[in-house]
């Protein structure tokens, strides 16, 4: 499924403590607090110290405790799922059906292994058949159609100055490392990650018997450093309308001749007279490239794209090549199980139908009900913190309100389930991806220049997470993330306002943060500031910026303050708005002790319990450059040192290693 753009997922910790899980520790107690560090010198640790010294990052993940796809009870429950669907027969075209066979068709790697690289021969042969650039678009147009994208992106979503009709959007693409900046950067440890992609494309090329696999491995990264020379960075694509360029097809179609665009929306069978091509530099650049870059050199770069395309679901010795890289990059030793591979997969591919089946087996509706009335309380305690502002004038406090109510809100699952037209078989693993990759793109493909779906998620019901969909003005929590640590139907308020009401502030905040203030309640992108207010939010987004860049990881590493300030001002907010919210409740006005500490103490220490991640360093070292949310000990640290209630429950006080006087203490919302 292709991401949604905007939305700002929130990437969460599951934990998965020795004594916290034991059947006899209750789990609302917090056990394993490391009293000898103060809370003004560091909360994250004083709360979770003993946690991360005794958490074991199994040899095959990259960390525990953990984000959401890290997330190895709720994997558990997956596979659990899977295991027992794929060992009956069901009815054919049922969910059941589906899911199972295409469970064990993944498993079946004994057929997968006797066919190696067989099944991608049909598209390596009409690689061979490219002999212009015309030829060569029909091939990169064709194979977008089936999920092999090569050098276009694209996505169906709302206008930007329209959001009540879906349009085509076309971003910058083509490079086979996570980020443009891997290419130019020349620390050791960048190129060991260089040397260690040119490796595995020499590797896939040796498999597949291709000619002179290392000089084609450089043909390829030479291309993709180009490429990636155009691209802008992940901080310049923050910026909301510097990447919406909504062109005529008949301009571009003129401008870039060698793409040709008009020829590609026939064959993609899209019609439309405009598009927004949100990157044109990266366009721009693909345009002159077609032409001076030799057709041979071209077909060398396809062949590479279709082999990392495909690399994971070929046989064993691909699947290695694939794994090898990914090692480096991100730090696990060993590979994942067969079946842990194939959760992923399922959940990727046929989300939304395995998602029924969690849902039904594991979904507490009773948490569905407690959780909307949450959402309720925290927009009400949103509203209190708008009006008391004092650096917004009452004009805009209205419309902030206004789109604060104009708020979507989806809980657990889907009212309508996404279905899948798809024939799922046994022993058919490659046909079965194919058909899914076909399923998904014209089931996008059925969306353009139509009213947004509003019955649509971005993520599945299983996954621990949750996001806030600018253009649809929406906040959504899957049912992944109503549990523990974050929400309890037995835990106290303090622990639930300190979990999953921090969540839901973090996603209503987002509906405010540097990209969401630029969104109307419509969803549209629609100036509803006076220009003073504006300027003011923008000079204390600048603060935030330049205090989260101050911050650092593994001794030296700063953190992006430009690229995570959107998360940064959702935790900030998210904390205030749960706090106020919490302060509503019985339990939050009063001062009954539980286990020993106060409702304030439990609830700051919910905060910190559930960022609760250790991970291994090439995995932060990555998610430091890509990733817009800060590591976890910061999404603690970062918001309480500005948040003056934290000081007085836990008496912090100059000297304190993360004190600021009051006057330094950053507040939007
Ligand atoms: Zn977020």
């Amino acid at each position: 499924m292709k991401k949604l753009l905007y939305v700002s997922l929130i990437l969460l910790v599951l934990n998965s403590c020795k004594e916290e899980s034991s059947p006899t520790a209750s789990k609302v107690d917090f056990t394993g607090v490391t009293e000898s560090i103060k809370p003004g010198d560091n909360f994250f640790e004083r709360v979770n110290k003993q946690w991360l010294d005794e958490a074991v990052i199994a040899e095959d993940q990259v960390g525990v405790g953990s984000y959401s796809f890290l997330n190895i009870p709720q994997k558990e429950l997956l596979e659990n799922i899977l295991t027992e669907v794929s060992a009956t027969d069901h009815e054919e075209g049922s969910i059941e059906q589906k899911v199972g066979d295409f469970f064990s068709s993944g498993m079946d790697t004994e057929t997968i292994n006797k066919l190696g690289f067989q099944p991608i021969q049909p598209i390596l042969n009409k690689i061979d058949d490219i002999n212009d650039v015309s030829s060569l678009m029909t091939f990169v147009t064709d194979e977008m159609t089936s999920g092999n994208y090569s050098i276009i992106s694209m996505n169906i979503s709302p206008d930007n100055e329209n959001s009540s009709i879906n349009m085509l959007h076309f971003g910058q693409a083509g490079l086979g490392l996570p980020d443009r900046d891997y290419y130019f950067k020349s620390d050791t440890i960048s190129v060991s990650i260089q040397n260690a992609y040119k490796n595995y494309l020499t590797t896939l090329f040796n498999l597949s018997e291709y000619k002179n696999a290392e000089k084609s491995a450089d043909i390829v990264y030479n291309i993709e450093k180009k490429l990636a020379d155009s691209h802008k960075t992940r901080i310049e694509r923050r910026n909301v309308k510097a990447n919406y360029n909504k062109m005529t097809v008949a301009t571009i179609n003129e401008s870039q001749p060698n793409i040709g665009w008009t020829k590609l929306l026939n064959q993609l069978n899209l019609e439309t007279d405009s598009v927004d091509v949100r990157q044109p530099a990266y366009y721009d650049e693909l345009n002159r490239m077609l032409v001076s870059v030799p057709i041979s050199e071209w077909k060398t770069y396809l062949k590479a794209g279709t082999l990392a395309t495909y690399s994971d679901i070929l046989s064993k010795p691909f699947e290695d090549a694939n794994f090898e890289y990914s090692k480096d990059l991100y730090g696990q030793n060993t590979q994942k199980t067969r079946a842990q591979l194939m959760v992923q997969k399922v959940d990727r591919q046929l989300g939304f139908a395995l998602g029924q089946l969690y849902v039904k087996r594991y979904f507490n509706e009773e948490a569905k009900k407690r959780v909307l009335d949450l959402v309720n309380n925290l927009q009400k305690a949103f509203e209190n913190r708008i009006n008391e502002l004092d650096w917004m004038s009452d004009v805009t406090k209205e419309q902030a309100k206004e789109k604060l109510y104009a708020i979507t809100k989806k809980i657990g699952y889907p009212d309508v389930w996404r279905a899948y037209d798809v024939n799922i078989q046994k022993g058919k693993y490659f046909e079965n991806i194919v058909a899914l990759y076909k399923d998904q793109y014209q089931y996008e493909a059925n969306q353009l220049n139509k009213a947004p779906n509003r019955d649509r998620w971005g993520t599945t019901p299983s996954t621990v997470t949750a996001y806030y969909n600018p253009p649809l003005n929406e906040i959504v929590f899957p049912a992944g993330i109503l549990q523990f640590p974050y929400f309890d139907v037995t835990a106290d308020d303090a622990v639930n306002y300190g979990g999953i009401g921090m969540v839901i502030g973090h996603e209503l905040t987002h509906a405010f943060d540097d990209q969401g203030a630029q969104f109307d309640k419509d969803g549209n992108v629609k100036n509803w500031w006076t220009e003073e207010d504006y300027t003011k939010f923008e000079a204390k987004t600048q603060q935030m910026i330049d205090r989260y860049s101050s911050f650092t990881v593994l001794d030296s590493v700063h953190i992006k303050g430009a690229l995570t300030v959107g998360e940064n001002t959702a935790d900030n907010g998210g904390i205030s708005i749960a706090y106020d919210a919490f302060k509503l409740t019985e339990q939050g006005k009063g001062n009954t002790k539980i286990q020993g500490y106060t409702p304030d103490e439990r609830f700051f220490m919910s905060i910190a319990r559930i960022w609760r991640v250790k991970t291994r360093d090439a995995y932060l070292r990555n998610y430091i450059k890509t990733n817009s949310h800060s590591p976890p000990i910061w999404r603690v640290n970062g918001p309480l040192m500005n948040f003056s209630p934290f000081y007085e429950t836990f008496d912090v006080k100059p000297g304190d290693v993360n004190y600021k006087p009051e006057s330094e203490r950053i507040k939007i919302w």
